[in-house]
């Protein structure tokens, strides 16, 4: 479902993502564990285009992103094209980001309609069935400052399933949030997990990632350190890194 080979990135010359090989098949959720600054969210970043790589490819659904090939080049796609992909990649931050002066209902709405031109009937119905799934279905015509943030988080999360993505990343998505909210986000990610999504993960709940995650990689500095089965990866990893920064997390 997805496929990376090859992908780098630096930053005015210091390489940040040093060459990540990864595969995720469908229905799968990939966990991305690691220390702060090891590129976690660059290469995220790299899979919706959010970032151009320097090098490498990633495919989702069988299809370039960002760039199509042509007599062995690859040369970037235009913007319409860019961002056609995108809305087939959903994305959750750590911050929620949604829109402040829009109410809840309407930053659900807003991507199918403008983006997609989608009838709005259509589009507010699913909206609503999704907030209903992530626990808001009441809060409809709040705006997310009148909300905790774990509920922000479940917006956000269900605004990216308004597009009804083919693959959702989350980027440390409980992170900001108190400890008693973190819960319900990880709850909603969980159903979404059962109901089939294909996910990565980038998280440091090792909870969810042993119970939720089919895979798990640990990225370090730069490269995929270590990879598998949440019990490979998190109960006996091979390298010392992976090995001390568990015990750090955990
Ligand atoms: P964290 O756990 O703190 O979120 P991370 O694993 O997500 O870390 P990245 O955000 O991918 O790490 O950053 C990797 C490195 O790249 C860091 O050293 C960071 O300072 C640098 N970096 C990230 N984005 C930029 C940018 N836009 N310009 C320059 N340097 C950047
Ligand atoms: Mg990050």
């Amino acid at each position: 479902m997805l496929m990376a080979r090859g992908v780098r990135k630096s930053y005015g010359g210091t390489p940040v993502v040093k060459g990540i090989d990864l595969d995720v098949n469908a229905g799968e959720v990939l966990c991305l564990l690691g220390a702060s600054g090891s590129g976690k969210s660059t290469f995220l970043r790299c899979i919706n285009h959010l970032e151009r790589m320097d090098a490498g490819w990633i495919s989702v659904n069988g299809e370039l992103v960002g760039y199509r090939r042509r007599n062995g080049k690859l040369y970037e796609l235009r913007d319409r094209d860019i961002a056609r992909q995108r809305s087939r990649i959903g994305m959750v931050f750590q911050q929620f980001n949604l829109f402040p002066h829009l109410s809840v209902l309407d930053n659900l709405m807003e991507a199918p309609l403008r983006v997609r031109r989608e009838k709005p009937a259509a589009v507010r119905e699913r909206s609503l069935t999704l907030l209903e799934r992530v626990g808001l279905a009441g809060r409809a015509s709040a705006y997310p400052r009148q909300l905790s943030g774990g509920q922000q988080q479940r917006v956000a999360i269900a605004r990216a399933l308004a597009m009804q993505p083919d693959l959702m990343l989350f980027d440390e998505p409980t992170s900001a949030l108190d400890p008693e909210l973190v819960g319900d986000v990880l709850a909603v990610m969980r159903d979404l997990a059962a109901d089939g999504m294909t996910m990565i993960v980038v998280t440091h709940e090792i909870g969810f990632a042993r119970e939720v995650a089919d895979q798990v990689a640990f990225l370090d500095d730069g490269v995929i350190l270590e990879q598998g089965p949440p019990e490979q990866v998190l109960d006996n990893a091979t390298q010392d890194r992976t090995r001390s920064f568990l015990a750090r997390v955990v």
